[in-house]
């Protein structure tokens, strides 16, 4: 109930729940380990607890605490889980939570510079930082051409990477006529479906979005991309734009950039580089090859929501020539001018992405670069690469397992030797457990099951776990009759 006639909560009351809050994120940290990992609840049920009609009065904030405890956790998946090894990660920590509440406290929507200077400014900082830290190619630095910007998605940033890609090809002309149909783009059928959706939301359709052929590592075939931009041409069609990935989401495929990227500058196609999750390796030397030929690119993405402790969501975007997103994606209503953005001294970035508003998410991630430090932050990427490599290790010594993809950073793929449908079978009983928490996906037609290593707590002994708990929930599935 508020304690103050005018409803608010007072200052008092914020500072005595918010370090209930606080406590209460500390204690759920100490424990997570104890909740079964993947939410046992069958649809509806959460909805059912709750009340029907929402509070005519305000209610004392201990009983939604309370609530928060006894509703809402049984619906919880617990992605900070050390033993979650599902899709890919979404880790964070606390320098990145307490940046978040700081942001959530200031309130501040920058869509303009003018709008909070530092929260545009301290974003670019942000940015050309990690340009250094990952090595990445000096042309995606703000202090030329090109420059970096956060949006809530690597999906936005592959549909803005598109927007752009589909301007340039005609002129800047899409943006007041609508598409003509004839443009075409091109990823591997290994990419994220953000891709395919971007093709439809963008106005050039998914079914003008070509697969190339794959390699034995589910790498994209830069010989087929080269035959179908030109049979495409051919028939009269404009190839506008590629998508690479550098870890792919099935399989941690890497498509092999230099080859790719000299078709795209031949052919004049926009090269964007999705590295969502696997983008972070390269925090450390040895894992920069990865990005060999990004030099190449238009623009690239790589997101600290999956890998480098920042909570959701933050994405990294780059772009190797900002006027073209920008021409792209600027309007400016009269109720939004103001100086500063007359005067061409500052960074609008509302210009950079889909919506106008935008919160302040370089607090986080400022916060996390200067909480660990780049070795901080390189340790725990060995790691987690470390534990997954042992985990491959392990399946190849196994006679009733095998690896079903190459592994080269922290995911595995693999499966179990006696088919698909025993397959299936482990991986609901693993998932039922409550232990852990895996995923899976098919390659070349075929059931594979992945493990990923990214969660801030995950320690060896929680992957040792895991594999013994496949062997020996395999051991039983073996037993039981196919379905
Ligand atoms: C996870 C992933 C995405 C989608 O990320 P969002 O930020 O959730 O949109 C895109 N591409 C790849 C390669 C991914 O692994």
């Amino acid at each position: 109930m508020p304690e103050s006639p005018s409803f608010h909560m007072t200052p008092d009351e914020f500072r005595r729940y918010g370090y209930a809050v606080v406590d209460w994120v500390a204690d759920y940290y100490q424990r997570v380990e104890t909740f079964p990992v993947l939410s046992p609840v069958q649809p509806g049920e959460i909805r059912a607890a709750l009340p029907p009609d929402p509070p005519q009065q305000g209610e004392p904030f201990d009983a939604i605490l309370a609530d928060v405890d006894r509703l809402i956790m049984p619906g919880i998946t617990h992605w900070q889980s050390p033993n979650f090894f599902a899709y890919f990660p979404a880790n964070t920590s606390g320098p990145s939570i307490l940046g978040e509440l700081l942001s959530a406290g200031l309130g501040v929507q920058g869509m303009l510079w003018a709008t909070s200077p530092a929260c545009t400014e301290l974003e670019t900082h942000v940015l050309d930082w990690l340009v250094d830290m990952l090595a990445l190619p000096a042309r995606f630095r703000s202090d030329g051409p090109g420059g970096g910007v956060i949006q809530d998605s690597a999906s936005s940033a592959s549909l803005c990477a598109l927007l752009a890609a589909r301007e340039r090809a005609t002129g800047y002309q899409s943006n007041e006529r609508g598409c003509d149909g004839r443009l075409v783009a091109y990823t591997s059928p290994q990419a994220h479906s953000s891709i395919a959706k971007a093709m439809g939301v963008a106005g050039l359709g998914r079914g003008n979005l070509r697969l190339v052929e794959t390699d034995e590592t589910q790498a994209m075939r830069p010989d087929d991309l080269a035959r179908q931009i030109a049979a495409d041409r051919q028939a009269g069609l404009v190839p506008c734009f590629v998508s690479a990935t550098v870890g792919t989401t099935s399989s941690n495929a890497l498509d092999p950039l230099p080859e790719i990227g000299r078709i795209c500058r031949q052919e004049g196609l926009w090269l964007h580089v999705d590295g969502a999750m696997s983008g972070t390796a390269a925090l450390c030397p040895e894992f920069r090859y990865i990005h060999d030929g990004l030099e190449l690119a238009d623009s690239y993405c790589f997101n600290p929501h999956k890998w480098m402790f920042t909570n959701f969501d933050c994405d990294c975007f780059y772009v190797a020539d900002k006027a073209a997103l920008i021409r792209t994606l600027s309007i400016l209503p009269e109720y939004l001018r103001n100086q500063a953005t007359e005067s061409g001294a500052v960074i609008d970035y509302r210009d950079w992405h889909i919506p106008l508003g935008r919160r302040f998410r370089a607090l986080k991630l400022w916060f996390v670069i200067r909480h660990y430090g780049v070795e901080g932050l390189q340790h725990h990427v060995r790691r987690h690469v470390e534990l997954a490599q042992r985990f491959a290790d392990w399946v190849r010594a196994s006679d009733r397992f095998e690896l079903a993809a190459p592994a080269p950073l922290n995911l595995v793929c693999f499966r179990h030797v006696g088919g698909d449908d025993l397959n299936r079978r482990l991986l609901d009983r693993l998932n039922q457990s409550g232990h852990l928490y895996l995923t899976h996906t098919t390659l070349d037609g075929r059931y594979a099951l992945r493990l990923c290593v990214g969660q801030a707590q995950t320690e060896e002994r929680h992957v040792a776990q895991a594999w013994a708990h496949i062997q020996e929930t395999a051991a039983l599935v073996e037993q039981e009759p196919d379905q």
